[in-house]
């Protein structure tokens, strides 16, 4: 079980959504500031241990800032993505770029931070080549299984994935990297996706122990770095189980002991491209209730909408909801919880048990702290929404709420000359 908790009293939310107008998103600094110190200290056993916060999971600079003073690193998979971590100061190590399907400008633009290049595909070796008419001095390939693992249902099954370097390329890809002239030598892998089973995390830790023997042995190259990727899931329902960063990486530092360290392996540090366990469950959409409706079904319609938090219409996701000033009353009423955009997917919840709401409720939404306000899009021209972080010593509005002028500033009519 876990505790479905609000970053705030109920009724002091309620009077900041009365005061600030809804809906938004609200992160809780103190927490994630909380967690991700308890990742480090969980992995302080090893050396040069770094995560590598996905930043597509949370794109907002303040959060950025924010991890970057704990010591944590970027991953980054696009030029704009790169340009955020800059500005949040990341450079040099601390930035992993793990994209695949690259464009020319975003290698270059890697290179010049000086960020770890994670090759996604053998034939960007020649890529990256020709862009910066050699290869970088640290290089980092994105291996995939293959048949070797599973996967799991958001990521899907490495086979269908279309990520990384197939088992019989990656030998020959170090190989080539070495002739190069490449220097430091990274190796990635992301396998899962919002897994709660850690023993899955610590058989991807098992596979590239292995595979850094393999790639020494054959290769005659030295990994100084393995990635397990990102992945670690979080508990989206009460009756779900937070993963241990303690159980988590006990295991894996057993693993290591014997499978690196016994063996005389030399130096090997860890790392992770971690986003929703950091940030996921400490950040909440507020919306207010507009309309309770009877139709075939009963409908709850906020004002907050899929533009807002895509993930339940994406995947069908479970997404916690409270009804502020109504917890301890009975969950005897079935709603599907929807917003206003003219899509039928645009729904929070559907058949929820939840207590009696009326127009004018306030519904707390939890765990939007990840690929929440990030997937926000503008259909229906719907304007996305401000973001407040709740600190030591008060509330921040890290973004404003969208304008019509500035949905339209990028509209003209120009002739083309052709
Ligand atoms: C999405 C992604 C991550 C982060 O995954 P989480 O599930 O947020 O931990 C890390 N690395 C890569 C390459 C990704 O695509």
């Amino acid at each position: 079980m876990s505790e479905k908790r609000l970053p705030l009293e109920s009724s002091t939310i309620l009077s900041l959504s009365n005061k600030l107008g809804t809906p938004f998103h609200i992160y809780d600094a103190r927490a994630i500031r909380k967690n991700a110190e308890e990742m480090k200290n969980a992995f302080s056993w090893a050396d040069g241990f770094i995560n590598y916060f996905a930043v597509k999971a949370l794109p907002n600079i303040h959060i950025l800032s924010l991890l970057s003073s704990l010591g944590f690193g970027a991953d980054c998979s696009s030029l704009p993505e790169l340009l955020l971590a800059k500005e949040a100061g990341f450079s040099d190590e601390k930035i992993m770029f793990s994209s695949n399907d690259t464009a020319d400008d975003e290698f270059a633009f890697a290179n010049e931070l000086q960020a770890i290049i994670n090759i996604d595909d053998i034939t960007h070796i020649d890529d990256v080549i020709r862009v910066l008419g050699r290869l970088p001095e640290k290089i980092s390939f994105r291996y995939n299984p293959g048949k070797e693992r599973t996967g799991n249902v958001i990521i899907g099954n490495p086979v269908e994935a279309k990520y990384g370097l197939r088992n019989d390329q990656i030998i020959p890809a170090y190989k080539r990297a070495k002739e190069k002239g490449v220097k430091h030598f990274y190796l990635h892998t992301m396998v899962a996706s919002n897994e709660l089973n850690e023993d899955y995390i610590v058989e991807t830790a098992r596979m590239l122990f292995d595979l850094v023997w393999k790639i020494k042995k054959e290769a005659g190259v030295h990994i100084e770095q393995i990635d397990l990727g990102g992945g670690i899931g979080i508990p989206y329902r009460p009756e779900e189980e937070k993963i241990s960063f303690y159980s988590l990486s006990e295991k894996i530092h057993s693993l290591y002991r014997n499978m690196i360290e016994k063996c005389g392996y030399g130096r090997l540090r860890i790392s992770f491209e971690c986003g929703r366990c950091i940030t996921g469950p400490y950040g909440f959409l507020v919306t207010k209730v507009r309309h309770v409706a009877n139709k075939y079904k009963n409908f709850v319609g906020v004002d907050a909408s899929m533009a807002d938090l895509m993930r339940p219409a994406l995947y069908g996701s479970y997404h916690h909801i409270t009804v502020l000033g109504k917890e301890d009353k009975a969950n005897d009423h079935i709603y599907d919880v929807t917003g206003s955009l003219c899509e039928n997917n645009d729904k929070f919840a559907i058949d929820r048990k939840l207590p009696k709401i009326e127009k004018g409720d306030i519904l707390v939404i939890h765990d939007t702290g990840a690929h929440g306000h990030a997937m926000g899009f503008n259909y229906n021209a719907k304007l996305r929404h401000a973001e407040y972080l709740i600190d030591d010593d008060g509330i921040y509005r890290i973004r404003r709420d969208e304008t019509y002028e500035d949905y339209v500033r990028t509209m003209l009519r120009e002739k083309e000359r052709i």
